[in-house]
């Protein structure tokens, strides 16, 4: 039997009030993962504050053009939201392509940006992991790692991040408002979440007592030329192996704009402006693409089991690319299914 305490916060001030009392407590928004972590006595919330009523569940356009979201707006509304559909249809593709209709419908906005690794030995007590206790060693870097990063990796963590939505975040180069113990903040998507380093046991620069209030998007959505790719080992309900979202501003044949971030390799969203500024100038073709895709995985770094992933994503970013450009995206199969 774990013991915990409820609280269900009437508004923010109450959530923030309820949190910082205890130094042990968590938010609870949907509950999809952190539920499932308890039962599997990876996290131990001495309070669970509940803030799924609070009133944080609204997407409004805002005067510079873009949307802002509610923390609390779930996974289905958002995807299937008409501004949305209409002016971020790469972001709700990106949602569409995670989970099940069932998850989708409970999950948070808020929520899915602080979803944890799926790396295994993280849900494994019984093994080492740095991540759940840090200074006990990883268990991947030497065990199986398929699933595992090829990019930013450090000594000590090579989980990914396993949002689909985060990567379409990343791409739209979203911020993430918070407000918390030292006020609000409006922090760029690029910043939210960490590199593992010698700290692997902090995903995000989100701080102690923070809530996430909402996101916002600028108005730029790429809906002329973009495509969220997702590469996995079923057609559904998988974690991306490989994912990319691309968008493109074309005049003629030539790209005015490209925006390049990939789901499944790092412990973080992967955006690298390197690789996008390739494409500026260039013609939209597949030769332009590849040059792209080899200036984003310089860098990459194998481990025993996740080679074929660096090809895979090689092969994944012009394939975006290439769909994008042909305003060919990617069609999710249970985009109806609610
Ligand atoms: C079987 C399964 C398959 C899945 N497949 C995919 C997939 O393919 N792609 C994908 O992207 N996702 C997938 N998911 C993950 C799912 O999207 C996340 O579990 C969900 O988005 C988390 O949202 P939630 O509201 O349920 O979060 P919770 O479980 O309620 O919370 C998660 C964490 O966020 C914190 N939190 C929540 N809201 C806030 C807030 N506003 N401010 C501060 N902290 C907050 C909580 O304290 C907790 O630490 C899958 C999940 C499951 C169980
Ligand atoms: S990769 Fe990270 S999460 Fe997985 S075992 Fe190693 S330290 Fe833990």
């Amino acid at each position: 039997m774990i013991n915990f305490e409820y609280a269900r916060a009437s508004d923010v001030t109450d959530a923030l009030r309820l949190i910082t009392a205890d130094g042990g407590a968590k938010f609870i928004a949907g509950g999809t993962n952190l539920i499932d972590l308890i039962k599997s006595d990876v996290e131990h919330p001495t309070r669970l504050v509940d803030i799924s009523r609070l009133p944080l569940n609204k997407i409004e356009e805002l005067a510079s053009g873009g949307l802002r979201i509610g923390a609390l707006v779930s996974n289905s509304d958002l995807a299937y939201h008409p501004l949305v559909e209409r002016r971020y249809p790469v972001l709700a593709s990106a949602i569409l392509a995670g989970a099940s209709p069932q998850l989708r419908n409970m999950a948070s906005t808020g929520g899915n940006l602080l979803q944890r690794t799926r790396c295994y030995y993280f849900y494994d007590t019984a093994t080492p992991c740095n991540k759940r206790e840090p200074g006990s060693g990883c268990s991947a870097i030497d065990g199986l790692n398929r699933m595992h990063a090829i990019l930013g990796t450090s000594d000590t963590c090579i989980a990914t991040h396993p949002s689909d939505m985060c990567v379409a975040l990343a791409m739209l180069e979203a911020k993430v408002h918070t407000t918390g113990p030292s006020g609000d903040r409006s922090i760029a998507i690029a910043d939210f979440h960490r590199l593992p380093g010698d700290t692997p046991q902090l995903d995000t620069n989100l701080a102690p007592g923070e809530i996430i209030t909402g996101i916002e998007l600028p108005a730029q959505g790429f809906t002329d030329h973009y495509t969220y790719l997702k590469v996995r080992d079923r057609l559904s309900y998988a974690f991306a192996l490989v994912s990319v979202a691309a968008g493109l501003e074309l005049e003629g044949n030539t790209i005015k704009e490209a925006r390049l971030a990939l789901g499944g390799v790092a412990h973080k969203p992967w955006r690298d402006t390197a690789a996008e500024a390739v494409l500026r100038g260039q013609p939209a073709n597949q030769a332009g693409f590849a040059q792209a895709a080899d200036r984003l995985l310089h860098d990459a770094k194998r481990f025993a089991h996740n080679a074929f992933k660096i090809d895979l994503a090689r092969r994944a970013i012009v394939r975006a690319l290439m769909q994008a450009s042909r305003q060919a995206p990617q069609s999710q199969s249970d985009k109806k299914i609610r």
